[in-house]
């Protein structure tokens, strides 16, 4: 049991990590890869760890995850992994044949400094690389970091595939960071309505979505496809969607290939949305057409009928920086207060972020980056909240304090509808406000069961 901590208690824990909100570096890795067409992701380390990786993948995602790994045994362990990987890369071309294979490392090969770059030059001087076939590879110890971070250096890793051609091809990339499936079809649809030739990447949907087709298929349709990759390099500008999961990527395609890009908040929400879409229209200097401008008055209506059950509602929030720093500004417009915020991953300015976001939310709000659980429910256990939104790993703090939660983030290994349903943009936010309602007043009906209750509007 939990008990109550002072706040001098709460705050002088610093070396124990208790409950992380986070998870292995690779597992982020891993999804990026899943977002190449014909891709094979490749964990270099232990059947351990890259069996971990698919696990936490398929658990969330509801589909098959292929990865191969370079089954590190003592000797690999000792004397390096090279004979492992050149091993694995000549059989994974020769019996699956993939277009490209993604390799991330682990904790194991990172510690031991196996060199990828010097790996993969090997396997290609040996001609264990076929003709047209491509290999990518990321470091990823997971040591340092969390899966934001493996997901961040997988995506940069497929921006340096770009191969600048020095004739501009019109398109605009967008870099979607980590959001599921179904967010990265609606970024899609949004850029097609508004008319812009885009390349998205990564992009899972297609991928982690599909149908029941009665027949497995190792490589879907979906993804983006190598061509696509090398010709980022020729974009007119890059969208990337997260300082965290998607900056780096956008930031070298801007010094290497000259391709000038705008780092902005992921589109959870009204404003963050709005900004998405006039950043799509400006750089591609087109016009909003109606039904987007439709779909945003269709968010804003429900936010007006339903404001008073948002009205300063207590939040706490678990999840990863990109998400959280969106989402709490989604909050603060609805005037709901977004009282504890936790993510996982390190980073000094997403307490910055946080803290500007919420300068004007009347009461006091706590953020902690590099926090755990445990700290969110001391804080909670001190002063409740009326909803938490988080993913799976939240819904202990829920049983132990009666507390309504939504599910929201990674993993969510207990629930579905997460692949197929986005919560970006405008439909999104729609989303989320019906998920949010729904757990608020499912609190309500169940307090006062006598209650003859309708929505006020
Ligand atoms: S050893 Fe490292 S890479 Fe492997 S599962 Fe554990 S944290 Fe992840």
């Amino acid at each position: 049991m939990l008990l109550r901590h002072t706040p001098k208690e709460i705050t002088e824990r610093k070396a124990l990590v208790i409950n992380p909100a986070k998870t292995c570096q690779p597992i982020g890795a891993m999804y990026a890869s899943l977002g190449i067409n014909g891709c094979l992701p490749h964990s270099h380390g232990s059947q351990g760890c890259c069996a971990y990786h698919r696990s936490t993948l398929t658990r969330h995602y509801k589909e098959p995850i292929s990865a191969a790994t370079s089954s590190f045994t003592e000797g690999a362990s000792v004397f390096g992994g090279q004979a492992n990987l050149l091993q694995a890369i000549e059989n994974i071309f020769t019996v699956y044949e993939p277009e490209i294979i993604a390799i991330h490392t682990t904790c194991l090969s990172e510690t031991i400094g196996d060199d990828l770059k010097q790996i993969a030059l090997k396997a290609e001087a040996e001609g264990k690389i076929p003709k047209g076939k491509h290999i990518i590879g990321a470091p990823t110890p997971s040591y340092v970091g969390s899966h934001v971070t493996g997901f961040s250096n997988m995506v940069k890793a497929m921006a340096g595939m770009a191969t600048p051609t020095g004739k501009k091809n019109g398109k605009v990339n967008i870099i979607p960071g980590w959001v599921e499936p179904s967010d990265m079809r609606e970024l899609k649809r949004l850029a097609e309505m508004i008319g812009v030739d885009y390349t998205l990447f990564p992009d899972t949907s297609g991928v982690l979505d599909g149908p029941l087709s009665g027949e497995y298929t190792m490589f879907p349709k979906g993804g983006v496809t190598v061509p696509e990759l090398k010709g980022c390099g020729d974009a007119i500008g890059t969208l990337a969607l997260g300082e965290w999961c998607s900056a780096d990527a956008a930031r070298w395609l801007d010094s290497k290939c000259k391709v000038p890009c705008s780092v902005l908040d992921m589109p959870f929400g009204l404003k963050a949305t709005d900004r998405f879409i006039d950043a799509l229209r400006t750089v591609a200097g087109t016009t909003v057409p109606d039904e987007v401008t439709y779909e945003r008055g269709q968010l804003v209506d429900l936010i007006s009928d339903m404001h008073q059950y948002f009205y300063h509602k207590r939040v706490a929030l678990a999840g990863d920086p990109d998400q959280l720093i969106s989402m709490v500004e989604f909050l603060t417009s609805i005037d709901m207060i977004p009282a504890y915020v936790i993510t996982g991953t390190p980073g000094k300015k997403f307490e910055t972020r946080i803290k500007e976001l919420t300068k004007d939310v009347p009461c006091e709000v706590k953020v902690k980056a590099w926090g755990d659980m445990f700290l969110l429910h001391q804080w909670i256990k001190n002063e409740p909240v009326d909803l938490l939104i988080g993913n799976t790993y939240c819904k202990y703090i829920a049983r132990d304090e009666d507390i309504p939660l939504v599910r929201w983030g990674f993993p969510i290994l207990d629930r579905q509808g997460h692949q197929y349903f986005p919560t970006v943009g405008y439909k999104g936010g729609l989303r989320l406000l019906e998920k949010i309602l729904g757990a608020l007043l499912d609190r309500k009906d169940r307090d006062d069961p006598e209650r003859t209750f309708e929505l006020v509007m």
